[in-house]
């Protein structure tokens, strides 16, 4: 798992200090842009020697030199540069003595078992050896046990389970699973993809929507178009992660619409992903979209606290290192972007304690993840949060600072001072300046006192956890 890195990260300090900050900037990476695409692209960058202003970076081939340069150059040199100053610059090189030796495109491309392990290694694997060619490997961590069912994925994630189950029903085919970056896309069709090659004589092939184009290319550029499209065409299963890359890439969408027409002809499963729905893909020809939409089109809402936090208890209990809930609730409150980024924060918090033996503890937290939560303060204004407490109660917003003292108007006031202290970084008498110039201990008694209605009345805790996340989004 990830959060042994930082360990070795610990050890090469010992050894070569230039090791040490690779290390990080690795796992930096890797939490960054997510698994598949870090051991797709960036693994297999080796650390080359440093030199004035200049570190050195080495690849086994010229195409993924290039590519690299091209997606990840800027991103390396500021990660360089902000773990030491003093590098101003990335040179990505052809590194003629990496550990590894210099594979082909294919190679680079990491095949993997498109059938059930079993499978591959006995004698009737030849057949598959094409399509294995063709796919991504499938992430074991990426299963549906690992993945936490909540309001915001549940229908996705059933959806998901009936075409693991059941591929190709009627209904269901294509799937289609769209939502915003970090939110579990990856993870569902990974664990569609583990669960049908279980045991099972059904061929699947997921990559992404860029490695397809990159396949396609090849094929073009080693006239071997007529075999892509063979082995393509044989799988049982195609999954297609991030369908929104081919906007704009109109020979790769061509063929990729009629792949997808001879395997639904041929009653086989389709599963794309992208960031918006079929209807909002403008770039994608209509004829494909159309085709997209007329199956299950399943979407990934954004993450609500509580999924944030039982996804939060899940990975800590995988860890084994204790978490306290208040640290879980506080990264739940603070990081609501994405999965990823939350589960890249509670990894460092693991790490840490792994690495120096230190229990977790909130001020640990706030210090060792500094950096994570500045980027995530949301600058929400206690004016704001006055306005949209006053619509909620229907007050006038004069009243959050006026003198009345009548329920209908206290309460609401008192929920605005609670939240302006739980979503800024305002201190009491600062607030209560902004509810007509009150006192720091009036500001203390609302937040006390909505703590306690909270937990004895659920409706107005709802209520407030609703005013909490609009004011968050
Ligand atoms: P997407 O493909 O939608 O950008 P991913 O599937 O890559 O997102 O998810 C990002 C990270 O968050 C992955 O490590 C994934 O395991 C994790 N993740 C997302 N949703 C969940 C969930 N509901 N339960 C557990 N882990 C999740
Ligand atoms: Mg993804």
């Amino acid at each position: 798992m990830e959060h042994d890195r930082p360990i070795e990260a610990g050890i090469a300090l010992v050894q070569h200090p230039l090791d040490a900050h690779w290390e990080r900037i690795r796992s930096r990476l890797q939490s960054e842009v997510g698994d598949v695409e870090y051991r797709t692209w960036l693994r297999q960058i080796r650390l080359g020697d440093a030199d004035g202003d200049e570190i050195v970076l080495l690849l086994p081939t010229r195409f993924l030199r290039d590519w690299v340069r091209n997606q990840y150059g800027d991103r390396l040199s500021a990660l360089w540069h902000a773990e030491l100053p003093a590098i101003r610059r990335v040179e990505l090189q052809l590194g003629a003595d990496c550990a590894i030796p210099t594979p082909t495109l294919s190679e680079i491309e990491t095949p993997v078992s498109t059938k059930a392990p079993t499978a591959n290694t006995n004698a009737g694997a030849t057949g598959s050896n094409a399509r294995a060619e063709l796919a991504a490997p499938l992430d074991p961590r990426f299963t549906f046990d690992a993945f936490v069912v909540g309001k915001p994925n549940e229908f996705a994630h059933a959806c998901a389970r009936r075409v693991a189950d059941r591929p190709s029903s009627p209904g269901f085919n294509p799937l289609f699973l769209y939502g915003g970056v970090g939110l579990g896309k990856t993870h569902l069709m990974h664990a569609m993809g583990l669960e049908l090659v279980r045991g099972e004589r059904v061929s699947v092939a997921y990559m992404s929507a860029e490695k397809f184009m990159y396949r396609f290319i090849a094929a073009i550029r080693s006239q071997s178009t007529m075999e892509f499209k063979e082995q393509l065409r044989s799988v049982d299963v195609l999954m297609i992660d991030d369908l929104q890359f081919l906007i704009g890439k109109d020979n790769t969408q061509e063929e990729f619409f009629h792949t997808f027409n001879a395997l639904v002809d041929a009653g086989k499963q389709i599963v794309v992903s992208a960031d918006k729905s079929p209807s909002d893909l403008s770039g994608l020809e209509d004829r494909l979209r159309t085709r997209l939409g007329c199956g299950m089109v399943a979407d990934l809402h954004a993450t609500t606290f509580e999924l944030r936090i039982s996804i939060l208890e899940a990975k800590a209990a995988a860890s084994g290192v204790a978490v306290p809930p208040k640290v879980l609730e506080f990264l739940a409150h603070k990081i609501t972007s994405n999965v990823r980024e939350l589960e890249g924060a509670l990894n460092r918090m693991i790490a840490h304690a792994n690495l120096f033996g230190r229990p977790v503890t909130l001020e640990a937290t706030t210090e060792v993840l500094h950096d994570i939560l500045k980027a995530h303060d949301r600058r929400v204004t206690i004016e704001e949060i006055q306005r949209k407490v006053a619509e909620h109660w229907n007050i006038r917003l004069t009243d959050m600072s006026s003198a009345r003292r009548a329920r209908a108007v206290a309460r609401p006031r008192q929920v605005a001072m609670f939240l302006a202290k739980q979503l800024t970084s305002r201190s009491l008498p600062e607030i209560g300046r902004k509810f007509g110039n009150r006192d720091h201990t009036t500001v203390m008694h609302a937040v006390s006192r909505v703590t306690e209605l909270m937990g004895l009345d659920t409706a107005f805790a709802e209520d407030v956890e609703l005013l909490r996340r609009m004011l968050e989004s």
